[in-house]
């Protein structure tokens, strides 16, 4: 599990939280491959025969990397919803020792694409907490769970990827967009040039936004982009926030989409949504 320079501050939070194991452990922020790549992190150092950090050559450590760790317990909500079936299979698993000498780690990945039952599920198994086994969630941000979920976690925020300040050109971007939605103008000069939207770029301008509106979510606005958000209304901001999570998902296909289609897609939906009765 390659962890990104930028995550680093978090794995080494993770290696002293290992000491004692929250039950619940939430890893929220950076993008899906690195909430991933840290929630196996995670695993191997409970795992790792070596201990602090994990060694990466273990029998235990390659059995986690390749996802065969007979301990790890990984449900993957970024291929289809996670069903009440499948935690419910946990149950009589979790009533067993782990196989091996460390704990059993269950990780939902992309743990928003648990149906509501589900959650409701998983919340009733950690109500009978067992020293041997430990959750995961990972999830965009701690918004897209059930609050009942998320205050039983530890919650642990992955640096943001697409901070406007370090990239110019997100930034210009950043204020084509909020410009769009304040006034409807100037937006489809910018992507109707020829190549100037490329994947990267809509991702990034994408996740910048989820960012900026999780700090206003939170009663943080940072930055003039998060203090305009601010003046919308919460049934606003949660609009354009789902616009934002459809418009992350067309961008994540297999399939070839157009990065610039997308854009305008989330560009005119939000400016109609703005204008929209709160
Ligand atoms: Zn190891």
């Amino acid at each position: 599990m390659h962890i990104p320079e930028r995550q680093n501050r978090i794995a080494s939070l993770l290696l002293r939280l290992a000491a004692a194991p929250p039950q619940v452990l939430l890893l929220e922020g950076g993008d899906a491959a690195e909430r991933r790549a840290l929630g196996l992190f995670w695993a191997a150092r409970l795992n790792c025969a070596a201990g602090q950090p994990p060694c990466g050559a273990c029998r235990s450590c390659v059995q986690v990397r390749e996802g065969v760790h007979p301990d790890l317990v990984f449900l993957d909500g970024g291929q289809d919803k996670i069903k009440i079936d499948e935690v419910r299979e946990l149950r009589s698993l979790l009533g067993q020792a782990p196989r091996g000498d460390g704990v059993r780690v269950v990780v939902f990945h992309e743990a928003q694409e648990l149906t509501p039952q589900a959650a409701n599920a998983l919340l009733k198994s950690l109500e009978e907490p067992s020293r041997s086994t430990v959750f995961v969630l990972l999830a965009p941000q701690r918004e897209w769970l059930l609050p009942t979920l998320v205050s039983r976690s530890w919650t642990l925020t992955l640096a943001w990827p697409g901070e406007p300040g370090a990239d110019p050109a997100l930034a210009e971007w950043l204020d084509a967009l909020m410009e769009f939605w304040r006034s409807g103008r100037g937006w489809f000069r910018r992507t109707g040039v020829k190549g100037a939207v490329d994947k990267h770029l809509a991702m990034a301008l994408v996740l910048a936004l989820q960012r900026e509106v999780v700090h206003t979510l939170r009663g943080r606005p940072e930055g003039p982009v998060a203090q305009g958000l601010a003046r919308l209304s919460p049934g606003r901001l949660k609009r354009l926030d789902l616009a934002l999570a459809h418009a992350q998902d067309a961008l994540s296909l297999p399939t070839p989409v157009n990065p610039a289609l997308v854009l305008d897609w989330l560009a005119t939906h939000v400016h109609g949504a703005l204008r929209a009765p709160a």
